[in-house]
């Protein structure tokens, strides 16, 4: 395992030559069984004498066909209940001192996650029963009749809370962002299909999707040694075997457009008009080191909008950079007022045209160039309070996405030396990632009807012809003032 000055070290000259290596930068004792399974265990004191341990499925329910819908979420509720070696998972947990009794697991499009916290490394026992449970849900969960009926009355509880007012006003943008592509289908399921489920329908997608292959152990917390652990993963999962298999995950297209998609929505529970507009970006995950400036460069560009915004919608306007379908970044602008949705619209496109036509100012740039950085500066001053579940989520995500595992060291050595070379013109040129051309959705939802997409398509075309005839102006000087002498707020 290298120290952390050696990974620095390493980086700097690494991202000279271009790509960052990120098995360089892993820093945890990692490998594979014969079986197929991967493992990831690192040493961190934070806090002490305890252990962030989780399983990682990298299937979710995007897998899952028409007559599965919601199938993946639950075998995420069954695997608490009986498997092989245990009769009641959730018992053992909670009398064995493994887990006080809230479950943390989560399903989502491309992963399952059955995390463990908190887990006590004063009696080595406890460490041994984690790792025993999570062997058991990689391959042994049962499925019976009366376990199902048991969890589809809960699910189908978690179903029907979904679907308040935030839930449908999610879902209406979600589906309009993703329309095309199998990504609408949402992780929770269809109720027609959760009442209908047999045994037989889970069992198959257990064994056709829950190969070892795909799965992998990861382990963060303040240990002697790491090589004890690796022994205690060997002893469980080591006798384990798939069933025949495996089957290669598929890859499902991502809904890309180079004309705007809209969608109004009427919820009459809503209060207010709400806006959202969204850009979808293909990204390539930090795996570079252009990919990681990218990334600085988009976080620039985004916070010098927000204040722009603050100031025009008086903070009243909320931007989101949402990363959960990869490798596709989405960034959502979203505005409730008591304004009109078509002059919402128009004001927001209007703003971003103008960046394109003006760009930001020196000023602009370089006081949000200074507030990230003493962000970065102020996480890095309380780096050995970096928790384990917060590594142990930098771990999750390389597996399943392959993001590298930096750790703060490396990762602000990358910061520092980046973030001062970005140039204002170069922060401003990122506004042309925000054009209507590119993969834009703009959605509405009013409490009762009112725009129509023609409307919007209007809206979309004005603007785009004020902005090449350019005829927008720059911002009044005074208004620029406004927006730097505002104090920063990232979120
Ligand atoms: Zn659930």
């Amino acid at each position: 395992m290298a120290s952390s000055s050696g990974e620095a070290g390493k980086v700097s000259s690494s991202a000279e030559a271009g790509p960052l290596d990120i098995d360089e930068l892993l820093g945890a004792d990692h490998g594979r069984l014969d079986n197929g399974l991967h493992y990831y265990v690192k040493t961190n004191s934070t806090p002490e004498m305890t252990e962030y341990l989780c399983l990682v499925v990298k299937i979710g329910s995007i897998v899952e066909d028409e007559d599965e819908y919601g199938v993946a979420h639950v075998i995420e509720h069954l695997a608490y209940g009986e498997t092989s070696k245990y009769k009641n998972v959730f018992e053992f947990l909670r009398t064995s001192g493994v887990e006080s009794g809230v479950i943390h697991a989560r399903t989502s499009h491309d992963s399952t996650i059955y995390p463990l916290p908190d887990v006590s490394l004063k009696n080595p026992e406890v460490l041994c029963n984690a790792i025993s449970v999570l062997a058991e849900i990689s391959t042994e969960i049962q499925v019976s009749a009366e376990g199902l009926d048991k969890e589809r009355g809960i699910i189908l509880d978690e179903h029907r809370t979904t679907w308040d007012l935030d839930g449908r006003m999610s879902d209406a943008f979600w589906t309009a962002v993703m329309d095309g592509s199998k990504y609408t289908h949402v992780s929770i399921g269809s109720e027609k299909v959760l009442r209908n489920l047999s045994p037989k329908t889970v069992k198959e997608f257990y064994g056709k999707w829950y190969q070892l292959c795909n799965m992998a152990v990861v382990a963060v917390g303040d240990f002697s040694d790491t090589k004890n652990v690796v022994d205690l993963i060997r002893i469980h999962f080591g006798s384990k075997v798939s069933p025949p298999g495996p089957h290669p995950i598929p890859e499902y297209p991502l809904p890309f457009h180079n004309v705007p998609h809209f969608s109004c929505l009427v919820e009459p529970e809503s209060d207010e008009p709400a806006v959202m507009i969204a850009f979808k970006m293909l990204v390539d995950e930090y795996k570079t080191l252009k990919g990681f400036r990218d990334m600085l460069v988009h976080l620039m560009f985004l916070s010098a909008l927000k204040r722009r915004f603050d100031v025009i919608f008086h903070a009243r306007c909320h931007l989101v950079w949402e990363d959960s379908v990869h490798p596709m970044d989405i960034c959502k602008i979203v505005l409730s007022e008591q304004m009109e949705p078509i002059e919402t619209v128009e004001s927001i496109l209007l703003e971003i045209a103008r960046i394109r036509l003006h760009g930001f100012t020196e000023w602009e740039v370089s006081d949000v160039r200074a507030s990230l950085m003493s962000a970065f500066e102020t996480a890095y001053s309380k780096r050995k309070g970096m928790d384990s579940k917060s590594l142990c989520n930098q771990y999750i995500e390389y597996f399943l996405h392959n993001e590298p595992v930096f750790g703060i060291e490396v990762e602000t050595q990358l910061k520092r030396r980046i973030l001062p070379e970005i140039t204002a013109a170069e922060v401003s040129k990122f506004a042309e990632n925000y054009r209507t051309s590119c993969n834009c959705v703009i959605v509405t939802i009013e409490p009762r009807s009112h725009v129509t997409i023609e409307d919007l398509s209007s809206s979309v075309l004005k603007i785009n012809s004020l902005e090449k005839e350019g005829s927008i102006s720059n911002l009044e000087h005074n208004i620029t003032k406004e927006i730097v002498s505002r104090p920063p707020d990232l979120g």
